[in-house]
């Protein structure tokens, strides 16, 4: 019985092989057999490399079909998937080649020339490019020396503890991390999300997301390859584009950005949604006015989940029944999650506390980095997510924000995200973020950073009195200080520590 992911996705392929599979924005098609024909070439090439096992084969590719067969094609010759944002640059590269010392460079011919010399630095053996022009056609010497390859190959036999893949956690709160997942942690989520949002061959998945992140990669792609379903994938996120598809899709997946921005098109209307069966955010807080909003205006109940890299999907608002705004939904089948106190004890219903989980989707621990690896599982095995939350009566867990955005004001705990909620419900509010910067008396001063709605003046001390009626005096922000937008990285998530950095003198 083989663990290896590929043999589990290619098990559930349709019957029809000459179904699309993959349909680009360029018109470009995909059937089953494509897939497995074009993955069964490109595993041929990186196994005639005769690389060692455990080999990491790092992509930082622009996404495309061929991107996702890259993958697919490395899992299948056994070797271990390392995908990178295509916004980093030389700097980030040069870290990410040098703490994982990749095999196997896949990059964009326009980059060639910078990557492949971090690479060959890094130890790199082989560099390939590979691309997808503005005509939608493929190139690059991947796809070239591929193209000799034999079509048809044995899927390698993997042990469900083996490494698939690494993946770099978004750097969000300081350096990204690579996390470890094995054939198991990934087709056990995938099986389980499969189930709960009730994929169907006849679903057809609207791929707006990048393809180096859990998001996009693991939880889309998963989803729709194990449902045997068909993928439209837009090369990333535009509004306009993604209205065009959607009358010709059933689910979309996004993080919180890119429904404000469909909210934000007029063009985004209730008939454009008369196909979907299912939206789907996470990766960030969706907040609970863009969850009614989206409602009101075309009827669908956004559903939100919420999952790491380091464990892929942990929680999920229920498919039927209640979807509750603010709210991540309950454990999925398989995993625990439990919220503890400070030393570990276990919290009762409503307290906030540390979320820690368990199950056969939590990864094997960080690249390199057997100390920390330690440090975030507890003794009786369950992984610190360094996520805050709590969950409420009826079983639902709402998060809070992350252990390292708490902030501590005169011996106080206070939780940004209860005060962010208030100050985003005042009229002329767009968003705000709530971060905690040194201050000699209280050890950290509490400051909101607001975004003011378009042509809206608002003044600190307007916003602090209306906060004094609301919460406990000492949960009111010390400054309040507005900006022209939160700085975000490329899924969306505030970037709080850049915030604090940019604030601390201020
Ligand atoms: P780093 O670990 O490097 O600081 P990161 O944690 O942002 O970066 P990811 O693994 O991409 O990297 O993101 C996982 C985190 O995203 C979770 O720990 C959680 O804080 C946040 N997250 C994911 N889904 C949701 C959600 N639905 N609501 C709120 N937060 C979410
Ligand atoms: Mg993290």
């Amino acid at each position: 019985n083989n663990a290896n992911l590929y043999a589990f996705f290619a098990s559930s392929f349709p019957s029809d092989r000459n179904a699309c599979a993959i349909e680009t924005h360029m018109g470009r098609y995909y059937t089953w057999d494509d897939l497995e024909h074009a993955s069964a070439k490109i595993a041929n090439l990186l196994s005639a490399l005769k690389l060692p096992k455990g080999a990491r084969v790092a992509a930082q590719v622009e996404k495309s079909p061929e991107a996702l067969v890259l993958y697919l094609a490395t899992i299948r010759a056994g070797y271990v998937y390392l995908p990178l944002n295509t916004a980093y640059r030389k700097a980030e590269i040069d870290y990410f080649l040098q703490d994982a010392s990749p095999a196997v460079v896949v990059c964009t011919p326009r980059n060639f020339g910078w990557v492949a010399q971090s690479a060959f630095r890094a130890g790199a053996k082989h560099v390939f490019t590979l691309d997808e022009n503005h005509a939608g056609q493929i190139s690059g010497s991947l796809i070239a020396r591929a193209a000799y390859q034999s079509s048809h190959f044995e899927t390698v036999e993997s042990k469900p503890e083996d490494l698939a893949a690494i993946l770099y956690t978004s750097g969000t709160t300081g350096r990204s991390k690579g996390a470890m997942l094995t054939h198991e942690n990934l087709a056990s989520n995938a099986k389980v999300l499969h189930r709960y949002w009730r994929w169907k061959s006849d679903d057809v998945l609207l791929h707006a997301l990048p393809l180096f992140h859990v998001h996009g990669l693991f939880v889309a792609s998963h989803c729709a390859l194990l449902g045997g379903s068909k993928m439209i994938f837009l090369p990333k996120f535009d509004s306009g584009n993604v209205i065009k598809y959607l009358p010709r899709t059933t689910v979309f997946m996004g993080v919180p950005t890119y429904y404000v921005r469909l909210l934000d098109n007029p063009d985004f209307t209730q008939e454009i949604c008369t196909n979907m069966r299912l939206f789907i955010s996470g990766s960030a807080p969706l907040l609970s006015e863009t969850f009614n909003t989206f409602r009101d205006r075309t009827g669908h109940t956004i559903l939100e989940r919420y999952g790491m890299s380091e464990t892929v999907m942990l929680t999920s608002n229920p498919y039927e029944g209640e979807r509750r705004a603010g709210t991540v939904g309950f454990p999925l089948p398989d995993v625990s999650v439990r919220v503890t106190g400070t030393e570990g004890r276990p919290e009762t219903q409503g307290e906030i506390g540390e979320i820690q989980v368990k199950g056969p989707n939590v990864f094997k621990g960080y690249w390199q980095m057997p100390e920390k690896t330690a440090e975030e599982f507890t003794e009786d095995g369950y992984f610190r997510t360094g996520d805050l939350g709590s969950f409420d009566p009826d079983g639902y867990l709402s998060i809070v924000g992350r252990s390292k955005d708490l902030i501590i004001s005169g011996g106080y705990n206070v939780y940004p995200k209860e005060i962010e909620s208030v100050i985003n419900q005042m009229d002329g509010v767009a968003e705000s973020a709530v971060i905690g910067l040194p201050h000699s008396d209280f050890g950290e001063a509490v400051t909101a950073v607001i975004v003011a709605r378009k042509n809206v003046q608002l003044s600190e001390a307007a916003i602090i009195g209306a906060l004094k009626n609301q919460i406990a005096n000492f949960k009111i922000p010390k400054k309040v200080l507005f900006v022209d937008e939160l700085p975000r990285n490329t899924m969306g998530k505030v970037q709080k520590n850049v915030l604090r950095e940019r604030f601390t003198d201020a």
